[in-house]
């Protein structure tokens, strides 16, 4: 069996091309400067092959040759209890510093959402 690699990133990347394209005809851009994809830390997706696999999934577009910016973020978690936001860590059993409580909500770092498309003049 052939194990295809790091398919991950390529269905990502593919996806972040065409949401930015859908986003450059809306504006009716003409070209594109870059474009920026923001990366949960636990999505399991790794900005370098992000960038590795960018040029290949941009070419003959209009994203050609424009600027991939990946930013990471941290996971956020949002504690029920007392309603404060944080960064769960193991260290702490993931609960809440604030309160200690154990009900919380993920709301950021799970996921790879295109944040901004840098549209040339
Ligand atoms: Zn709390």
């Amino acid at each position: 069996m052939v194990k295809v690699t790091n398919m991950h990133e390529m269905s990502y990347i593919a996806r972040m091309v065409s949401l930015a394209i859908e986003v450059a005809n809306e504006n009716k851009a003409k070209a594109v400067k870059s474009i920026e994809v923001t990366i949960g830390k636990t999505s399991g997706v790794m900005p370098y092959y992000m960038h590795k696999y960018y040029p290949d999934a941009s070419k003959g577009t209009i994203l050609e040759g424009a600027e991939l910016i990946c930013k990471e973020v941290p996971v956020t978690a949002l504690c029920e209890e007392c309603g404060s936001e944080y960064e769960p860590v193991r260290e702490h059993n993931y609960l809440c510093p604030n309160c200690g409580g154990r009900k919380a909500r993920i709301i950021a770092g799970r996921d790879v959402v295109l944040t901004n498309v840098v549209i040339e003049d």
